[in-house]
């Protein structure tokens, strides 16, 4: 079989291509090369590609697994590669990922499975690090046996089906000549060895399911959807391979006040329309504490101020970003009648000139009447 081309170079889309554009070339291609349609010799054959890359890119999962693992070897028994997980007993937070590795030969290490587990944590806690310990279900090596799976003073025995090498071969003398196929060891299932006496512990399997709590530390600034790679702290390997990885995914819960953009920080204040008209001091709610704002006389709603370094530390790298702060003038409601009054008095004393913004030659109202007589 032909090296398998790069999916997104099937699709002819960019790495960082969003979820609408991968359905977008899909569709484009799948029109143009359904074999109801074009007639060309290798028409299904390149449909059939375009859909196995769509089928992989379109899902979230499987996409974020290509991009990190690539093809994995059809040769290796996954079949369409992608069916590996084995889901069984975990919770819901907890996804195989890949069940790797190679059964070409049945002795060679395997190295253990990868783990994610998708961790909420506070806003706050994301801007300033935090840490944490999470318990998860996982396969660990057998103590008791060191993960041979036999009974301590006792060892594996080399299979005497195959002889060690996990494989029969049956050998067929046809009127065409001598066929020779191979199939798994059907005593020892491929490992090349038999445990006679089986380690009490793990049952001969030379693994135990274990809940294991692990310490994580979270950097400051880390944002949603960001991943932290724990090495070594997956699913244990097979016979002397090393235990996979353990990827945190990180997701945030919103702020009520404060909302992110990278690393900085957006909130939005209320000014009474006294305070905009004549300028006040306001006291703003940062990250860590309460700062002091000078809002100028005649601040339109919408105005941004932006508090320098108070913003969320940089993940990598000095510094912090800052926060922006944007005024909204709230409109009274519900007004006395001497309130009002003074109100109306105010009205009739206030040209429309009054209202010129700052720095700026003229008023929306101007604009808003040349807008009426229709220029
Ligand atoms: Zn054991």
């Amino acid at each position: 079989m032909a090296e398998k081309r790069d999916y997104y170079e099937v699709l002819g889309v960019d790495r960082n291509a969003s979820a609408e554009e991968i359905k977008k070339a899909y569709r484009s291609l799948a029109r143009k090369l359904h074999p109801d349609v074009n007639k060309a010799p290798d028409a299904e054959e390149r449909f059939k590609e375009v859909k196995e890359a769509y089928d992989v890119l379109s899902d979230e999962q499987k996409r974020a697994q290509y991009d990190r693992y690539g093809h994995i070897d059809p040769n290796q028994g996954f079949g369409g590669g992608f069916s590996g997980a084995d889901f069984g007993g975990f919770g819901d937070i907890f996804d195989m990922f890949f069940g790797g590795g190679s059964r070409r030969d049945p002795n060679a290490p395997q190295r253990g499975s990868d783990l994610q587990y998708t961790m909420t944590i506070e806003f706050k806690e994301a801007v300033f690090g935090v840490e944490k310990d999470i318990t998860i279900p996982r396969t660990e090596t057998c103590d008791t046996c060191r993960g041979s799976g036999a009974r301590p003073g006792t060892k594996p025995e080399t299979c005497s089906v195959c002889r060690g090498t996990g494989q029969q071969e049956i050998v067929q003398n046809t009127p065409f000549g001598r066929i020779v196929n191979r199939r798994l060891c059907p005593q020892c299932g491929g490992n090349g060895r038999v445990v006679r006496d089986k380690c009490a512990t793990c049952r001969g399997t030379g693994k135990v399911k274990r809940q294991r709590t692990i310490h994580v530390r979270i950097p400051a600034g880390v944002d949603e959807g960001a991943q932290i790679r724990l090495s070594g702290e997956g699913e244990a390997g097979s016979r002397g391979g090393p235990p996979g990885d353990l990827y945190i995914v990180i997701h945030v819960k919103p702020h009520e006040f404060f909302e992110r953009e990278g690393d900085d920080i957006y909130c939005e204040v209320p000014l009474t329309f006294t305070q905009a008209a004549l300028g006040d001091e306001i006291e703003v709610p940062t990250l860590t504490e309460k700062v002091k704002l000078r809002i100028p006389a005649g601040t339109q709603t919408g105005t941004y101020f932006r508090l320098k370094g108070k913003g969320v530390p940089r993940l990598r790298g000095m510094g912090q970003g800052d926060q922006h702060v944007k005024v909204t003038v709230v409109t009274p409601t519900n007004l006395t009648e001497e309130q009002k009054e003074l109100l109306r008095q105010f009205a009739g004393l206030s040209q429309e000139s009054a209202y010129v913004p700052n720095g700026q030659s003229e008023t929306l109202f101007e604009r808003m009447k040349r807008a009426f007589r229709g220029e």
